[in-house]
């Protein structure tokens, strides 16, 4: 009787201790021994509904690794995860009294600290942790680097639950990152509006694609040797019932980040090969091709297939890329790129002078032109060093055998200058805005009838002559 009294009392500290367990284990991350989101949210949401103060004193961090994914792909998941785990340590070896510490997904952390002074000292705190969790990492025979940004979520600016904290914490970091370096922000209620406007946008863009809405404008280039129309940049063009006329500024990255830019773009480049194929012979047409065309390896069969459908030369197809295509998988790029130039496209290079401008780039990667971007045109208008920076570029990229065209020249003086350097094309709205398909048809059919010719295209360009 008292052996099984015994017994029974065994067994239920035994079943205590495994409840226990099983308590901690569905509460903690099993790769890093952090709390799991759902337990971080909820504790978060029982500090801030317990006491008044961490509502007015509480801050959430969140914490992201870039380049996991890159580590995972050429170096196996078992380092990516050791990284992970490594980072989560340190993380953890951090003194934050009354803090906790989750791995919200992937590689994303969060830190609830519910009693900071204020702004100041939320900042100094990311700005120690950014500083102890980017050290590199040993594994091997080398260190692994990465970046890492953080978002910075105040409890006192959040009206919802601990949910609506994280996600402010989110948004704060997609801004901290999108900058490109290591670096935290904080939030602030324009970044909600930004991600409210992004979501209206894309549903404008599914809803534009299916009634095909999307469309191209055709903005020309021209000779400054002889004054002659060159070609045309493709341009997108969205018009949504709800929100108007999009800029692809706009509306661009958001499907970049959707993943519709592989379907938009294989449209544009089949959609201007197929309207210049009705051009005179000596026509080019450029299309702007997305980074993510790239990374996803679909643009060799999008380029063939266009040229395919419509019996476009490759030779008279230009595809205009940015220098921030070429920071990532410079590898693949470059093989593409290559494989491109091979089946006789031309390579340019886009917006240059924004971005690093990096010079290595003009002959590591197969491009024929470079287009001087217009905020550099437009610095002619108030620096004087623009002067010396544009005659050197397009000396260089002469000597490198590029062609250079300027784009945004809006006045006679940016013509003027960039004709004096020898800059081989000019594109502006001086020039000509981007038009539409009569008035393209208008302005092919001036090139070759002299006696239509709008008078100012060549005055303008031959003016300083
Ligand atoms: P981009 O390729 O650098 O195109 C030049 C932009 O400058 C165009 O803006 C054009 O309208 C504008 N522009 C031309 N001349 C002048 C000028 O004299 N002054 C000023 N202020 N602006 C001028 P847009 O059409 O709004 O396009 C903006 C950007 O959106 C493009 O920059 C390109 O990066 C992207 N984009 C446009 N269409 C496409 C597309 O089909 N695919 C991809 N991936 N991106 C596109
Ligand atoms: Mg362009
Ligand atoms: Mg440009």
């Amino acid at each position: 009787m008292v052996e099984a009294e015994l017994n029974i009392e065994e067994l239920q500290k035994r079943i205590g201790r495994l409840e226990a367990d099983i308590t901690h284990l569905s509460m903690h991350d099993h790769l890093t021994g952090l709390m799991t989101r759902a337990a971080f949210i909820n504790e978060v949401d029982c500090a801030l509904h317990q006491n008044p103060e961490v509502k007015a004193k509480g801050a959430l961090i969140g914490i992201n690794l870039r380049g996991i994914p890159r580590i995972a792909g050429t170096l196996g998941r078992h380092v990516s995860d050791y990284v992970i785990s490594a980072i989560a340590a340190r993380l953890n070896a951090m003194p934050m009294p009354g803090s906790f510490k989750c791995r919200l997904d992937y590689s994303h952390y969060a830190v609830f600290l519910p009693d900071l002074t204020d702004a100041l000292q939320t900042m100094m705190i990311t700005k120690q942790i950014i500083a102890e969790l980017s050290q590199p990492i040993d594994w091997v025979d080398r260190p692994l680097m990465f970046q890492l940004g953080a978002g910075v979520a105040l409890a006192k600016d959040n009206d919802g639950d601990a949910s609506n904290l994280v996600h402010h914490a989110d948004l704060a970091l997609k801004s901290a990152m999108s900058k490109g370096g290591p670096g935290y922000a904080f939030f602030n209620p324009t970044l909600a509006l930004a991600a409210k406007r992004r979501v209206a946008v894309l549903q404008a863009l599914h809803a534009a694609i299916d009634d095909h809405s999307i469309h191209l404008v055709y903005q020309p280039y021209y000779s400054t040797k002889t004054g002659a129309l060159n070609g045309f940049e493709a341009l997108m063009r969205m018009e949504s019932k709800e929100l108007g006329p999009v800029s692809p500024v706009e509306f661009i990255p958001v499907a970049e980040e959707s993943s519709l830019i592989g379907q938009l773009g294989a449209w544009a480049l089949a959609e201007a090969c197929r309207t210049a194929a009705n051009w005179p012979s000596n026509l080019t047409v450029s299309v702007n091709i997305s980074p993510e065309q790239l990374y996803s390896g679909t643009i060799v069969t999008d380029v063939h297939n266009a040229l395919e459908l419509s019996s476009f030369p490759a030779y008279r197809l230009e595809l205009e890329v940015t220098e921030s295509t070429l920071l990532k998988d410079s590898e693949m790029v470059l093989q593409q790129l290559s494989a491109l130039r091979e089946m006789g496209c031309s390579i340019v290079l886009d917006d240059f002078g924004t971005g690093y401008s990096s010079l290595s780039y003009l002959w590591k990667f197969p491009f024929s032109k470079l287009k001087i971007d217009r905020a550099f045109v437009h610095a002619l208008d108030s620096t004087l060093m623009a002067r010396g920076m544009l005659q050197s570029i397009i000396g260089l990229a002469g000597n490198l055998g590029l062609k250079v065209t300027a784009e945004g020249i809006e006045t006679q003086h940016h013509a003027d200058v960039l004709r004096e350097f020898n800059c081989d094309y000019l594109q502006g709205f001086l020039l000509s805005k981007p038009i539409g398909p009569t008035e393209l048809a208008h302005v092919i059919l001036q090139e070759f009838a002299p006696q239509l010719r709008k008078p100012n295209v060549e005055t303008l360009i031959f003016k300083a002559g």
